[in-house]
């Protein structure tokens, strides 16, 4: 390849990247011993089996068996290649790469998106010019500050606007080189019928960008300034933008919903930059469509807890109930913020103010079994017997969903005390419902599905023979001290008896030859079979002793070397009962004679 970034680099940035830091921007880690531990983000688990080592600069996952260096984990949870993985690191870093690289990195695949990305980026900066500097975006200012935007907020969400003309921006880009095929993919121009001009997208707009995780510039949504329909015009699905991935302002709020482990969530961005200026840092919003699968995995990764605040009105209440069931498959704890019926988090800031809002709303915020019992309520008149049987048939059945005693006994005790009725009977009535779910499976309940597990079973942790476990420890020894290794390459060269061992140690072997010190990250770099990846970081997580005694060496070696012998024993032993089940006696004792010396011949 040509475009290799040369080694000395690649060396430079692994050792000023530290993993736990890169890893922290995607996983809560939490220190325990001498490593760091969180939820596996490459598979769903509850409890963590994910693992990342300071000293080693390695990860491992005891659960899914994912593992690797600091390049590893980007190529796999970002979907980049070695040199893209090592070009954000260095970026990251600031370590300076030569000009030619920069231009040569292998975006082949992805340079429309980087051009698609540098457009969207351009017209950012000049529709904010347009809105803060010049008579033109003066109406659109009047406008966002008539809603209460200060400076700081225009600025701080880039706010723009976009010129009422039918080809400012299809000018403005193709006189920089963009082609109009590509933008209209982009989703900024369209192309005019039966024609082959192009029109702007957006005009006469306020604009907000849309940014993705990483903070680049993906998307557009722009409210209208005159009477004109829709209100909101967003940016369709393009290449570079896909609505179900990305949450608005997260990367802006990553680092509060890391520090407060909780994420706000709103149902669009005008409630996010309301709630940003009202002091709520970690609020986080669909893009107008329903919370996805992989948005709920995504908040997961940040922090476990989630406050849902979505309109009050009844598409907002069960746009709320849809969220907190893809939450809670995702693994995440609600809590939902209500506010008075038929308002919106936006409009109740501008009404009532930034402080009641954290007050009253955020930091009244209610468990979702509270939100339910409120939702149930709605609309039943409690006297009507009837209609309070129902009301009490819906909270059990909700409760019975529940697994948590706790907090059953704790809702079921409310029922009691309000309707004047025994505790026994409510119970009995879950227990029922949970018997009876149990016994239909299938069935689709009424009430929110069951959280989807993955189906991924965890490799359970094998008891390993004797032999296996004695290459594993070699292994170990041998990726921290190279003269371990030496010693047992004279002693056992390549005789270890599980394949993907044999693999490890010839490529180990190598590797000191070349003259490299002992690094677990280094090595793994240099090793490009990507499955011995993981068995390596396996390996590398053993915890195992700084130094090694002659004795214990020579135990695990003894182990490797007579499995095959012991392999062979046995073999004859069979053949041996064999034999005597026939009654042929000569030969059994033939074959006694060679176990014995087969015997011998063990280490
Ligand atoms: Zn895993």
């Amino acid at each position: 390849m040509a475009n290799r970034i040369p080694d000395e680099l690649i060396d430079q940035i692994q050792k000023s990247a530290d993993i736990v830091d890169v890893v922290g921007e995607y996983v809560q880690l939490k220190k325990q011993g001498r490593n760091h531990f969180g939820l596996c983000p490459f598979h769903g688990e509850k409890s963590p089996s994910f693992s990342v080592s300071h000293d080693k600069q390695i990860y491992h996952c005891f659960g899914c068996g994912a593992g690797g260096n600091v390049f590893s984990f980007l190529m796999q949870i970002e979907g980049l290649s070695f040199v893209e993985a090592a070009g954000s690191l260095a970026d990251r870093l600031n370590i300076e790469l030569p000009d030619h690289l920069h231009s040569a990195q292998p975006k082949d695949a992805n340079s429309d998106d980087e051009k698609m990305i540098e457009a969207h980026e351009l017209l950012k900066k000049f529709y904010h010019h347009l809105l803060v500097n010049t008579k033109e975006g003066q109406e659109a200012l009047d406008y966002l500050t008539g809603r209460g935007f200060d400076k700081e907020t225009i600025d701080q969400f880039e706010i723009g606007y976009s010129l009422d003309s039918w080809d400012f921006a299809a000018k403005f880009l193709t006189k920089r080189g963009y082609s109009p095929e590509m933008m209209e993919r982009a989703g900024l121009l369209v192309k005019k019928n039966n024609s082959d001009s192009y029109l702007d997208r957006f005009r006469n707009r306020v604009m907000f960008p849309i940014l993705d995780h990483t903070g680049r510039t993906i998307a557009f949504s722009g409210r209208v300034l005159g009477k004109e329909q829709p209100k909101f015009l967003n940016s369709p699905e393009t290449p570079i933008f896909n609505k179900s991935k990305v949450l608005y302002n997260f990367h802006q709020a990553r680092v509060h919903i890391r520090k407060n482990q909780q994420a706000v969530l709103f149902e669009g961005f005008a409630d996010v930059i309301s709630a940003v200026r009202s002091n709520v840092p970690n609020a986080i919003a669909t893009m107008g469509t329903s919370l996805t699968d992989a948005q709920a995995k995504i908040i997961k990764r940040n922090a476990g807890d989630v406050i849902i605040c979505y309109d009050s009105d009844s598409a907002g209440l069960e746009a709320t109930l849809r969220a907190s069931r893809t939450l809670a498959a995702a693994g995440c704890k609600m809590r939902v913020a209500a506010l008075p019926h038929g308002t919106d988090p936006d409009d109740y800031i501008r009404t009532h103010g930034a402080e009641k809002f954290r007050q009253d709303v955020i930091g009244a915020s209610i468990t979702l079994m509270a939100f339910k019992m409120q939702m149930f309520r709605k609309g039943k008149n409690l006297h009507d017997e009837g209609q309070r049987l129902q009301y009490i048939e819906d909270i059990v059945r909700e409760l019975s969903l529940l697994d948590n005693p706790v907090e059953i006994e704790l809702y079921l005790k409310q029922l009691s005390e309000e309707f004047s009725l025994s505790m026994d009977v409510l119970k009995s009535r879950v227990l029922d419902q949970k018997g009876s779910r149990q016994r239909e499976p299938k069935k689709e309940q009424a009430a929110p599905a069951p959280p989807k597990t993955e189906t991924r079973i965890p490799q359970q942790k094998r008891l390993l023979k004797a032999f296996h476990n004695a290459e594993r420890l070699l292994i170990a020894h041998m990726l921290r001290n190279k003269e371990i290794a030496q010693k047992v390459l004279d002693r056992v060269g390549l005789q270890f008896n599980i394949e993907e061992h044999r693999a490890i140690i010839t490529y180990l072997y190598a590797y000191y030859e070349e003259g490299f010190e002992a690094n677990v990250s280094s090595f793994l770099r240099r090793l490009p079979d990507h499955k011995l990846h993981q068995v390596v970081s396996d390996i590398a997580m053993l915890s195992v002793n700084e130094e090694i005694s002659e004795r214990e060496l020579s135990d695990y070696i003894k182990q490797v070397l007579n499995h095959q012998n012991w392999l062979m024993i046995k073999e004859k032993e069979s053949e041996k009962h064999d034999a005597e089940r026939k009654k042929d006696f000569v030969k059994a004792a033939g074959i006694a004679m060679e176990i014995i010396k087969l015997k011998q011949s063990l280490k």
